[in-house]
């Protein structure tokens, strides 16, 4: 397919793939894509994990215990949050990169509010700078409602290619042509790759082989994501539609893949927190645990982290389907300078937060992203580029310090004014976990019936309270994404207490 094309507004949006496949095995070997397909693969990095969620319940898909996580926070009741807007900040929450992907050609993570900001229908200045992330919450300037939306715009440098405008979203958009195996490694096509995958794939027979060109779609980019997290033959998976081989890639990977933890620790910081574990003494096991209002909330905040932030923290092994080969593979163009700039490689590999959707207290520091909006010479909004090298510093130019700058309420908040440490949940509560992640507003009466069902005597019970620090932390979000028994992996009690266990 030739380099340089541009979006066309008419009829379906598709790009073609190159594929090989191996018709003994039935399995592909690789696909040849040039940018575009990249874009669109890589974009899932940027995603929050919320949104992956939302995208994959539609086809009735769990994940991990993250999935549990989601639905507790889909049915809480809303006198839990402190505003309306926290549980439509967890189960859609926005994409700190959204601007650069709806440049994409396939955009799996389309969104009617991607890209605005929303304001108020006064047209007092002191209502002037006040913008909203969310439609119709209250501005708390003027108190009316913030219904009215403006489209954020991205001050693009426009590059061509041959005469004609090309779309870059994260890589350079030029004329290379990338390699993608069947668990998803990315890689510029090169001859000496070509044989060293043939040589580690056992195929030598030519005749074996068949090369197909076939029509991607948003759909099958859909189709994509969920292989991609739950099978280590995403593009067989996609392109052979074997539904089949997925089912079970998906039994082993509950078998296989439950988080081992093998080294101590315990560890202090500030922002440790405590959990209650409620175990059978005689089977050994934790039943559920109690928690405030701080551990749920770095529960929930699993959902705003983008897949690549999990990626990161987790040391790039967070044994998802194919996602590490996936994040892999974006270093490694990131390192033979594919990528566009310093920027877009950040979002990829170390993306932020949305602005406002994470809290100061949070134990693993994911960073928010800075709001770098401000108005244009028309009284836009724009996205300010961040011309600055220094990765991760909150850049206030002068620009920006005076009128230009636009204010973002915290809808968090009910005041719409951060404040500090302050998450989701309106303390304070408690709540109940159950081993599969998930939380409810805990209830004597709940207890009582759950441990019925668990056919366990109270007089059987203990209670055992654990420090959740970093590392534990880290361990909760590693097993929440691969294992059913979150608690009973994270905190084994089988060993003399208070062994806690790690392995990230
Ligand atoms: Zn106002």
């Amino acid at each position: 397919m030739s380099a340089g094309r541009h979006r066309s507004d008419e009829g379906p949006k598709v790009i073609k793939l190159k594929i090989m496949i191996d018709k003994n095995r039935n399995r592909v070997i690789f696909a040849e894509s040039d940018h575009e397909f990249i874009d669109a693969l890589f974009s899932f990095l940027t995603l929050p994990l919320g949104t992956v969620l939302r995208l994959l319940e539609k086809d009735m898909v769990q994940l991990g215990s993250i999935s549990r996580v989601y639905a507790s926070v889909y049915s809480l009741e809303p006198r839990f949050l402190r505003t309306s807007y926290c549980k439509s900040m967890l189960i859609m929450p926005r994409n700190a990169s959204e601007v650069q992907c709806e440049k994409l050609k396939l955009n799996v993570d389309y969104s009617e509010n991607a890209g605005k900001l929303f304001v108020c229908n006064s047209y007092s200045p002191r209502c002037k700078n006040i913008f909203s992330i969310s439609q119709n919450t209250q501005c708390f300037r003027c108190n009316r409602l913030t219904q009215f939306d403006r489209k954020i715009n991205e001050k693009e440098e426009k590059r061509s290619c041959r005469g004609e405008s090309v779309v870059e979203v994260f890589l350079k958009g030029g004329a290379a042509s990338f390699m993608i195996t069947d668990d998803l490694q990315v890689m510029p096509a090169s001859t000496a790759r070509l044989t060293s995958l043939f040589g580690k794939l056992g195929v030598s027979d030519k005749s074996e082989i068949e090369a197909k060109t076939v029509e991607v779609g948003t759909d099958e980019v859909l189709q994509l994501l969920k292989f991609s997290l739950l099978s280590k033959t995403a593009l067989t998976n996609m392109v052979l539609n074997s539904q089949g081989s997925w089912l079970k890639d998906i039994s082993k990977y509950e078998d296989n893949q439950t988080a081992k933890l093998d080294k101590k620790t315990m560890s202090q910081n500030t922002n440790s927190m405590s959990l209650k574990l409620i175990v059978s003494k005689s089977k050994k096991k934790v039943l559920y645990a109690e928690a405030g209002v701080k551990l749920v909330d770095f529960l929930f905040s699993f959902l705003v982290f983008p897949l690549g932030a999990v990626v990161k923290h987790l040391g790039g092994n967070s044994r998802l389907g194919c996602i590490d080969n996936l994040y892999k593979g974006a270093v490694e163009l990131s390192s033979e300078n594919y990528i566009k700039s310093e920027e877009c490689k950040n979002m990829l590999l170390s993306p932020k937060l949305f602005p406002h959707s994470g809290f100061d207290s949070h134990i693993l520091e994911v960073e928010e992203e800075y709001p770098k909006y401000r108005y244009d010479d028309s009284g836009c909004i724009e996205l300010a580029r961040n011309t600055n090298k220094s990765e991760g510093s909150s850049i206030v130019n002068e620009e920006e310090a005076s009128d230009l700058a636009i204010n973002i309420l915290d809808p968090k908040s009910p005041t719409g004014e951060t404040i500090k440490g302050e998450g989701y949940l309106k303390g304070p509560a408690t709540f109940m976990i159950m081993d599969n992640l998930l939380v409810t507003p805990f209830s004597p009466t709940a207890i009582i019936t759950q441990l019925n069902q668990m056919k366990v005597s109270t007089s059987d019970v203990e209670e055992r309270t654990v420090t959740v620090g970093k590392d534990e932390a880290l361990n909760l979000l590693k097993a929440s994404l691969i294992s059913k028994t979150v608690l009973n992996d994270v905190f084994n009690i089988r060993e003399p207490y208070p062994k806690v266990m790690l392995k990230v």
